[in-house]
Protein backbone atom coordinates (compact mmCIF):
# COMPACT_ATOMS: atom_id res chain seq x y z
CA UNK A 1 0.00 0.00 0.00
CA UNK A 2 1.20 3.48 -0.53
CA UNK A 3 1.01 6.08 1.68
CA UNK A 4 1.75 9.57 -0.43
CA UNK A 5 -1.46 11.22 -1.65
CA UNK A 6 -1.38 11.64 -5.29
CA UNK A 7 -0.85 15.72 -6.49
CA UNK A 8 -4.64 15.54 -7.88
CA UNK A 9 -5.71 13.94 -5.09
CA UNK A 10 -4.03 16.48 -2.48
CA UNK A 11 -5.30 19.29 -4.79
CA UNK A 12 -8.96 17.56 -4.44
CA UNK A 13 -8.56 17.58 -0.85
CA UNK A 14 -7.69 21.23 -0.98
CA UNK A 15 -10.81 22.12 -3.13
CA UNK A 16 -13.23 20.41 -0.92
CA UNK A 17 -11.54 22.59 1.99
CA UNK A 18 -11.70 25.40 0.05
CA UNK A 19 -15.57 24.98 -0.95
CA UNK A 20 -16.61 23.93 2.80
CA UNK A 21 -14.92 27.11 4.24
CA UNK A 22 -16.82 29.45 1.94
CA UNK A 23 -19.80 27.00 2.41
CA UNK A 24 -19.84 27.05 6.33
CA UNK A 25 -20.89 30.11 7.98
CA UNK A 26 -18.75 31.51 10.71
CA UNK A 27 -21.17 30.33 13.82
CA UNK A 28 -21.17 26.86 12.31
CA UNK A 29 -19.77 24.83 15.24
CA UNK A 30 -22.08 26.10 17.79
CA UNK A 31 -25.37 26.05 15.62
CA UNK A 32 -24.95 22.73 13.87
CA UNK A 33 -23.45 21.35 17.34
CA UNK A 34 -21.68 18.58 14.92
CA UNK A 35 -25.31 17.16 14.75
CA UNK A 36 -26.20 15.67 10.73
CA UNK A 37 -29.34 15.27 12.12
CA UNK A 38 -30.79 18.65 14.23
CA UNK A 39 -32.88 20.88 12.56
CA UNK A 40 -30.35 23.19 11.32
CA UNK A 41 -27.90 20.72 9.70
CA UNK A 42 -31.15 19.15 7.98
CA UNK A 43 -32.16 23.09 6.65
CA UNK A 44 -28.30 23.32 5.65
CA UNK A 45 -27.76 20.52 3.62
CA UNK A 46 -30.96 21.61 1.77
CA UNK A 47 -28.86 24.04 0.01
CA UNK A 48 -25.32 22.87 0.72
CA UNK A 49 -25.94 19.10 -1.15
CA UNK A 50 -26.79 21.18 -4.79
CA UNK A 51 -24.15 23.71 -4.77
CA UNK A 52 -21.87 20.52 -3.65
CA UNK A 53 -23.47 18.57 -6.89
CA UNK A 54 -23.28 22.24 -8.85
CA UNK A 55 -19.41 22.09 -8.30
CA UNK A 56 -18.99 18.63 -9.46
CA UNK A 57 -18.59 17.71 -5.55
CA UNK A 58 -21.07 15.34 -4.64
CA UNK A 59 -20.26 12.25 -6.22
CA UNK A 60 -17.01 12.07 -7.30
CA UNK A 61 -16.94 8.61 -7.34
CA UNK A 62 -19.74 7.58 -9.18
CA UNK A 63 -19.70 6.45 -13.16
CA UNK A 64 -19.81 9.55 -15.48
CA UNK A 65 -22.82 7.96 -17.36
CA UNK A 66 -24.81 8.88 -13.86
CA UNK A 67 -23.72 11.88 -13.33
CA UNK A 68 -20.50 11.39 -11.72
CA UNK A 69 -16.27 11.98 -11.84
CA UNK A 70 -15.98 8.56 -12.40
CA UNK A 71 -12.94 9.10 -9.75
CA UNK A 72 -11.33 6.26 -7.84
CA UNK A 73 -12.43 5.16 -4.38
CA UNK A 74 -9.76 7.42 -2.56
CA UNK A 75 -11.63 10.39 -3.72
CA UNK A 76 -14.47 9.06 -1.92
CA UNK A 77 -12.71 8.57 1.36
CA UNK A 78 -11.04 11.62 1.26
CA UNK A 79 -14.87 13.48 0.08
CA UNK A 80 -15.98 11.62 3.21
CA UNK A 81 -13.22 12.73 5.37
CA UNK A 82 -13.24 16.21 4.97
CA UNK A 83 -17.03 16.35 5.44
CA UNK A 84 -17.03 14.10 8.81
CA UNK A 85 -14.43 16.50 9.80
CA UNK A 86 -17.09 19.37 10.05
CA UNK A 87 -19.78 17.62 11.57
CA UNK A 88 -21.13 16.10 8.04
CA UNK A 89 -22.88 19.06 6.94
CA UNK A 90 -24.37 17.01 4.14
CA UNK A 91 -26.66 15.86 7.11
CA UNK A 92 -28.12 12.14 6.04
CA UNK A 93 -27.37 12.99 2.43
CA UNK A 94 -24.43 10.97 2.57
CA UNK A 95 -26.24 7.98 3.07
CA UNK A 96 -27.11 8.09 -0.75
CA UNK A 97 -24.31 8.75 -1.83
CA UNK A 98 -22.37 5.90 -0.02
CA UNK A 99 -24.69 2.93 -0.09
CA UNK A 100 -28.44 3.67 -0.85
CA UNK A 101 -27.72 5.09 -4.45
CA UNK A 102 -25.19 2.46 -5.63
CA UNK A 103 -27.80 0.00 -4.47
CA UNK A 104 -30.14 1.75 -6.54
CA UNK A 105 -27.40 1.49 -9.53
CA UNK A 106 -26.76 -2.20 -8.98
CA UNK A 107 -30.22 -3.41 -8.73
CA UNK A 108 -32.89 -0.67 -9.61
CA UNK A 109 -35.03 -1.38 -12.81
CA UNK A 110 -34.61 1.21 -15.44
CA UNK A 111 -37.45 3.19 -14.06
CA UNK A 112 -36.44 3.25 -10.35
CA UNK A 113 -33.33 4.67 -11.51
CA UNK A 114 -34.83 7.39 -13.56
CA UNK A 115 -37.13 8.36 -10.76
CA UNK A 116 -34.23 7.96 -7.75
CA UNK A 117 -30.59 8.93 -9.63
CA UNK A 118 -31.58 12.21 -10.42
CA UNK A 119 -32.88 13.37 -7.42
CA UNK A 120 -30.03 12.34 -5.19
CA UNK A 121 -27.25 12.80 -7.67
CA UNK A 122 -29.01 16.70 -7.74
CA UNK A 123 -28.64 16.84 -4.01
CA UNK A 124 -32.23 17.04 -3.22
CA UNK A 125 -33.56 14.13 -1.86
CA UNK A 126 -33.07 12.28 1.83
CA UNK A 127 -33.51 8.51 2.08
CA UNK A 128 -33.93 6.94 5.45
CA UNK A 129 -32.79 3.18 6.72
CA UNK A 130 -35.77 1.16 7.62
CA UNK A 131 -33.88 -2.08 8.86
CA UNK A 132 -34.03 -2.56 12.76
CA UNK A 133 -36.76 -3.31 14.53
CA UNK A 134 -37.94 -4.16 18.51
CA UNK A 135 -36.83 -7.67 18.68
CA UNK A 136 -34.20 -7.47 14.93
CA UNK A 137 -31.21 -5.63 15.70
CA UNK A 138 -27.71 -7.67 15.58
CA UNK A 139 -30.24 -10.20 14.37
CA UNK A 140 -32.04 -8.76 11.21
CA UNK A 141 -33.20 -11.74 9.72
CA UNK A 142 -35.60 -12.03 12.45
CA UNK A 143 -37.97 -8.76 11.26
CA UNK A 144 -41.33 -9.34 11.24
CA UNK A 145 -42.64 -6.14 9.01
CA UNK A 146 -44.78 -8.32 6.34
CA UNK A 147 -45.23 -7.17 3.18
CA UNK A 148 -48.11 -9.13 2.06
CA UNK A 149 -49.25 -9.52 -2.28
CA UNK A 150 -52.53 -8.13 -3.06
CA UNK A 151 -53.48 -7.28 -6.51
CA UNK A 152 -50.42 -5.51 -8.06
CA UNK A 153 -48.92 -4.73 -4.87
CA UNK A 154 -48.02 -5.11 -1.22
CA UNK A 155 -49.46 -4.30 2.04
CA UNK A 156 -47.00 -3.87 4.18
CA UNK A 157 -47.68 -3.71 8.32
CA UNK A 158 -45.22 -3.49 11.12
CA UNK A 159 -42.45 -1.55 12.96
CA UNK A 160 -39.31 -0.26 12.41
CA UNK A 161 -36.98 1.65 15.39
CA UNK A 162 -33.58 3.67 15.16
CA UNK A 163 -34.75 4.98 12.00
CA UNK A 164 -32.27 8.06 11.85
CA UNK A 165 -33.60 10.89 9.32
CA UNK A 166 -37.18 9.24 8.98
CA UNK A 167 -38.78 12.40 10.13
CA UNK A 168 -37.77 14.36 7.20
CA UNK A 169 -36.87 11.61 4.74
CA UNK A 170 -38.67 11.53 1.38
CA UNK A 171 -38.37 7.80 1.22
CA UNK A 172 -37.42 4.69 3.13
CA UNK A 173 -35.07 1.94 1.89
CA UNK A 174 -37.09 -0.54 3.91
CA UNK A 175 -36.65 -4.46 4.53
CA UNK A 176 -39.73 -6.23 4.55
CA UNK A 177 -40.93 -10.08 5.20
CA UNK A 178 -42.18 -12.09 1.40
CA UNK A 179 -42.02 -15.05 2.46
CA UNK A 180 -41.86 -18.07 5.11
CA UNK A 181 -38.39 -18.67 5.41
CA UNK A 182 -35.77 -16.62 7.61
CA UNK A 183 -34.33 -14.87 4.67
CA UNK A 184 -37.21 -14.36 2.43
CA UNK A 185 -36.72 -10.44 3.06
CA UNK A 186 -37.62 -7.84 -0.01
CA UNK A 187 -36.67 -4.44 -0.40
CA UNK A 188 -39.14 -1.95 -1.00
CA UNK A 189 -38.40 1.84 -1.79
CA UNK A 190 -41.23 3.50 -0.12
CA UNK A 191 -42.13 7.41 -0.32
CA UNK A 192 -42.50 8.33 3.37
CA UNK A 193 -45.63 10.01 2.91
CA UNK A 194 -47.66 7.04 2.49
CA UNK A 195 -50.34 6.51 3.93
CA UNK A 196 -50.42 4.61 6.56
CA UNK A 197 -46.83 5.83 7.53
CA UNK A 198 -46.74 7.50 11.34
CA UNK A 199 -43.04 8.20 12.85
CA UNK A 200 -42.53 9.19 16.14
CA UNK A 201 -38.83 10.94 17.53
CA UNK A 202 -37.08 8.49 19.70
CA UNK A 203 -34.59 10.84 22.15
CA UNK A 204 -31.30 9.76 21.76
CA UNK A 205 -28.91 8.60 24.98
CA UNK A 206 -26.53 11.02 23.54
CA UNK A 207 -29.14 14.18 22.82
CA UNK A 208 -29.47 13.66 19.16
CA UNK A 209 -32.43 14.45 17.27
CA UNK A 210 -32.57 12.00 14.46
CA UNK A 211 -34.00 8.84 15.86
CA UNK A 212 -37.15 7.40 15.22
CA UNK A 213 -39.97 4.72 15.60
CA UNK A 214 -41.69 4.35 12.27
CA UNK A 215 -44.75 2.56 12.57
CA UNK A 216 -46.28 0.66 9.32
CA UNK A 217 -50.17 -0.11 9.27
CA UNK A 218 -51.91 -1.61 6.25
CA UNK A 219 -49.35 0.29 4.25
CA UNK A 220 -49.97 -0.02 -0.11
CA UNK A 221 -47.74 0.09 -2.50
CA UNK A 222 -47.43 -1.04 -5.91
CA UNK A 223 -45.19 -3.65 -7.21
CA UNK A 224 -42.81 -1.35 -8.73
CA UNK A 225 -41.48 -0.42 -5.33
CA UNK A 226 -39.92 -3.55 -4.96
CA UNK A 227 -36.12 -3.24 -5.16
CA UNK A 228 -34.64 -6.83 -7.39
CA UNK A 229 -36.44 -9.84 -6.91
CA UNK A 230 -39.28 -11.11 -4.36
CA UNK A 231 -37.36 -12.62 -1.38
CA UNK A 232 -33.78 -11.95 -3.01
CA UNK A 233 -33.40 -8.53 -0.47
CA UNK A 234 -30.89 -10.76 1.47
CA UNK A 235 -28.56 -10.57 -0.69
CA UNK A 236 -29.16 -7.03 -1.93
CA UNK A 237 -28.76 -5.92 2.13
CA UNK A 238 -25.39 -7.68 2.07
CA UNK A 239 -24.06 -5.85 -0.06
CA UNK A 240 -25.25 -3.05 1.20
CA UNK A 241 -24.08 -3.25 4.82
CA UNK A 242 -20.25 -3.67 3.95
CA UNK A 243 -20.88 0.09 2.12
CA UNK A 244 -22.59 0.66 5.14
CA UNK A 245 -19.99 -0.58 7.58
CA UNK A 246 -16.77 1.40 6.30
CA UNK A 247 -19.09 3.99 4.40
CA UNK A 248 -18.35 7.50 6.73
CA UNK A 249 -14.31 7.94 8.13
CA UNK A 250 -16.19 8.55 11.48
CA UNK A 251 -12.51 8.40 13.05
CA UNK A 252 -12.13 11.92 11.48
CA UNK A 253 -14.31 13.47 14.49
CA UNK A 254 -12.34 11.55 17.05
CA UNK A 255 -8.82 12.68 15.66
CA UNK A 256 -10.03 16.04 16.26
CA UNK A 257 -11.23 15.80 19.68
CA UNK A 258 -7.80 14.58 20.48
CA UNK A 259 -6.22 17.51 18.97
CA UNK A 260 -8.63 19.91 21.08
CA UNK A 261 -7.87 18.07 24.31
CA UNK A 262 -4.40 18.62 23.73
CA UNK A 263 -4.53 21.84 23.53
CA UNK A 264 -6.79 22.14 26.16
CA UNK A 265 -4.36 19.95 28.30
CA UNK A 266 -1.58 22.49 27.44
CA UNK A 267 -3.49 25.35 28.41
CA UNK A 268 -3.96 24.27 31.91
CA UNK A 269 -0.28 22.91 32.19
CA UNK A 270 -1.13 19.42 32.42
CA UNK A 271 0.08 18.23 28.99
CA UNK A 272 3.10 16.60 30.05
CA UNK A 273 1.62 14.74 33.12
CA UNK A 274 3.05 11.14 32.42
CA UNK A 275 -0.11 9.31 32.99
CA UNK A 276 -1.86 12.13 30.39
CA UNK A 277 0.88 11.28 27.89
CA UNK A 278 0.47 7.65 28.15
CA UNK A 279 -3.68 8.16 27.99
CA UNK A 280 -3.21 10.20 24.92
CA UNK A 281 -0.65 8.24 23.26
CA UNK A 282 -3.13 5.38 23.50
CA UNK A 283 -6.17 6.85 22.54
CA UNK A 284 -4.02 8.41 19.43
CA UNK A 285 -2.92 4.80 18.24
CA UNK A 286 -6.38 3.73 18.32
CA UNK A 287 -7.29 5.84 16.06
CA UNK A 288 -4.38 5.69 13.88
CA UNK A 289 -4.84 1.98 13.65
CA UNK A 290 -8.75 2.48 12.85
CA UNK A 291 -7.74 4.87 9.79
CA UNK A 292 -4.93 2.61 8.37
CA UNK A 293 -7.39 -0.75 8.63
CA UNK A 294 -10.06 1.56 6.92
CA UNK A 295 -7.30 2.56 4.13
CA UNK A 296 -6.76 -1.32 3.90
CA UNK A 297 -10.71 -1.61 2.82
CA UNK A 298 -9.78 1.41 0.21
CA UNK A 299 -6.96 -0.04 -1.11
CA UNK A 300 -8.99 -3.34 -1.63
CA UNK A 301 -11.45 -1.57 -3.27
CA UNK A 302 -9.17 -0.14 -5.93
CA UNK A 303 -7.66 -3.26 -6.44
CA UNK A 304 -11.39 -4.77 -6.87
CA UNK A 305 -11.01 -7.04 -4.22
CA UNK A 306 -14.27 -8.67 -2.64
CA UNK A 307 -15.14 -7.36 0.83
CA UNK A 308 -14.29 -9.78 3.34
CA UNK A 309 -13.97 -9.60 7.35
CA UNK A 310 -11.41 -6.93 6.68
CA UNK A 311 -14.47 -4.75 6.61
CA UNK A 312 -15.74 -5.96 10.50
CA UNK A 313 -12.43 -5.44 11.86
CA UNK A 314 -12.06 -1.83 10.87
CA UNK A 315 -15.70 -1.39 12.38
CA UNK A 316 -14.90 -2.79 15.30
CA UNK A 317 -11.20 -0.95 15.50
CA UNK A 318 -13.71 2.09 14.84
CA UNK A 319 -16.18 1.02 18.37
CA UNK A 320 -12.30 0.82 19.95
CA UNK A 321 -11.12 4.26 18.99
CA UNK A 322 -14.70 6.01 19.57
CA UNK A 323 -14.35 4.58 22.87
CA UNK A 324 -10.80 4.77 23.68
CA UNK A 325 -10.84 8.78 22.98
CA UNK A 326 -14.39 9.32 25.00
CA UNK A 327 -12.95 7.46 27.94
CA UNK A 328 -9.96 9.65 27.76
CA UNK A 329 -12.09 12.84 27.37
CA UNK A 330 -14.02 11.06 30.41
CA UNK A 331 -10.97 10.42 32.54
CA UNK A 332 -9.13 13.87 32.10
CA UNK A 333 -11.17 16.62 30.64
CA UNK A 334 -14.17 16.77 32.58
CA UNK A 335 -14.24 20.52 33.52
CA UNK A 336 -13.76 20.93 29.62
CA UNK A 337 -16.79 18.78 29.06
CA UNK A 338 -19.18 20.51 32.16
CA UNK A 339 -17.65 24.14 30.34
CA UNK A 340 -19.35 23.16 26.71
CA UNK A 341 -16.54 25.14 24.75
CA UNK A 342 -15.16 22.57 22.83
CA UNK A 343 -17.80 21.27 20.97
CA UNK A 344 -15.59 18.57 18.95
CA UNK A 345 -15.20 17.27 22.71
CA UNK A 346 -18.15 17.42 23.64
CA UNK A 347 -19.45 15.69 20.55
CA UNK A 348 -16.53 12.95 20.39
CA UNK A 349 -17.92 11.92 24.40
CA UNK A 350 -21.16 11.57 23.60
CA UNK A 351 -20.98 9.87 20.41
CA UNK A 352 -18.84 7.50 22.48
CA UNK A 353 -21.30 6.37 24.22
CA UNK A 354 -23.51 5.08 21.48
CA UNK A 355 -20.56 3.80 19.04
CA UNK A 356 -20.47 0.09 18.64
CA UNK A 357 -24.42 0.03 18.06
CA UNK A 358 -25.25 2.05 15.07
CA UNK A 359 -24.35 -0.52 11.63
CA UNK A 360 -23.46 -3.50 13.51
CA UNK A 361 -22.96 -3.89 17.85
CA UNK A 362 -19.10 -4.03 18.10
CA UNK A 363 -19.69 -7.84 19.18
CA UNK A 364 -20.99 -9.07 15.94
CA UNK A 365 -18.42 -7.71 13.95
CA UNK A 366 -16.19 -9.90 16.49
CA UNK A 367 -18.29 -12.62 15.85
CA UNK A 368 -18.28 -12.39 11.94
CA UNK A 369 -14.32 -12.24 12.29
CA UNK A 370 -14.52 -15.47 14.42
CA UNK A 371 -16.84 -17.42 11.18
CA UNK A 372 -15.38 -15.60 8.52
CA UNK A 373 -11.33 -14.28 9.09
CA UNK A 374 -10.77 -17.53 11.92
CA UNK A 375 -13.20 -20.26 10.68
CA UNK A 376 -13.96 -21.00 14.54
CA UNK A 377 -17.18 -22.90 14.79
CA UNK A 378 -20.54 -21.67 15.75
CA UNK A 379 -21.54 -22.10 19.11
CA UNK A 380 -24.86 -22.95 17.91
C1 LIG B 1 -26.93 6.27 16.33
C2 LIG B 1 -27.66 5.09 15.74
C3 LIG B 1 -28.29 5.24 14.51
C4 LIG B 1 -29.00 4.16 13.97
N1 LIG B 1 -29.64 4.34 12.76
C5 LIG B 1 -30.36 3.33 12.23
C6 LIG B 1 -31.09 3.50 11.01
O1 LIG B 1 -31.08 4.57 10.40
N2 LIG B 1 -31.83 2.47 10.54
C7 LIG B 1 -31.86 1.26 11.16
O2 LIG B 1 -32.52 0.36 10.66
N3 LIG B 1 -31.19 1.06 12.34
C8 LIG B 1 -30.46 2.06 12.88
N4 LIG B 1 -29.78 1.88 14.08
C9 LIG B 1 -29.94 0.61 14.77
C10 LIG B 1 -28.70 -0.28 14.75
O3 LIG B 1 -28.53 -0.86 13.49
C11 LIG B 1 -28.92 -1.31 15.86
O4 LIG B 1 -28.80 -0.60 17.09
C12 LIG B 1 -27.91 -2.43 15.83
O5 LIG B 1 -28.13 -3.26 14.72
C13 LIG B 1 -27.98 -3.26 17.13
O6 LIG B 1 -29.28 -3.74 17.33
P1 LIG B 1 -30.06 -3.50 18.70
O7 LIG B 1 -30.01 -2.03 19.03
O8 LIG B 1 -31.40 -4.13 18.56
O9 LIG B 1 -29.22 -4.20 19.79
P2 LIG B 1 -29.19 -5.78 20.12
O10 LIG B 1 -29.08 -6.53 18.85
O11 LIG B 1 -30.31 -6.09 21.03
O12 LIG B 1 -27.84 -5.87 20.89
C14 LIG B 1 -27.70 -5.40 22.22
C15 LIG B 1 -26.35 -5.83 22.73
O13 LIG B 1 -26.28 -7.27 22.73
C16 LIG B 1 -25.16 -7.69 22.00
N5 LIG B 1 -25.44 -8.89 21.22
C17 LIG B 1 -26.55 -9.15 20.50
N6 LIG B 1 -26.44 -10.34 19.88
C18 LIG B 1 -25.22 -10.83 20.22
C19 LIG B 1 -24.51 -12.03 19.88
N7 LIG B 1 -25.01 -12.95 19.06
N8 LIG B 1 -23.27 -12.19 20.41
C20 LIG B 1 -22.71 -11.25 21.23
N9 LIG B 1 -23.36 -10.11 21.58
C21 LIG B 1 -24.58 -9.90 21.08
C22 LIG B 1 -24.85 -6.55 21.02
O14 LIG B 1 -23.51 -6.54 20.63
C23 LIG B 1 -25.20 -5.34 21.85
O15 LIG B 1 -24.12 -4.94 22.65
C24 LIG B 1 -29.07 2.93 14.65
C25 LIG B 1 -28.42 2.79 15.89
C26 LIG B 1 -27.72 3.84 16.43
C27 LIG B 1 -27.05 3.66 17.76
Amino acid sequence: MDFTWTPEQQDYRQHLRAFIARALPADWEAKSNYDPGSPYVVDFARDFCPALAAEGLLIPHWPVEHGGGGADPWFHWILGEEMFAVGEPRSYQYMNVNWIGPALLRYGSAAQQALHIPQITGGSVFWCQGFSEPSAGSDLAALKTRAERDGDGYVINGQKIWTSAASFASYCFLLARTGPTKRDISVFLVPMDTPGIEVREVMSLTGRRSLHEVFLTDVRVGEETRLGEENAGWAIVKAVLHNERIGAPRYIMAQRALDAAARVLRQDGRFDVPSIQAGLGKARAAVDACQLLCFRIIDGRMKNVSPGGETNVARYALALADRAVGDFIGEHLHDALLAREEQTILTQFRRAASTGLGAGAAEIQLDIVAQSFLELPRSH
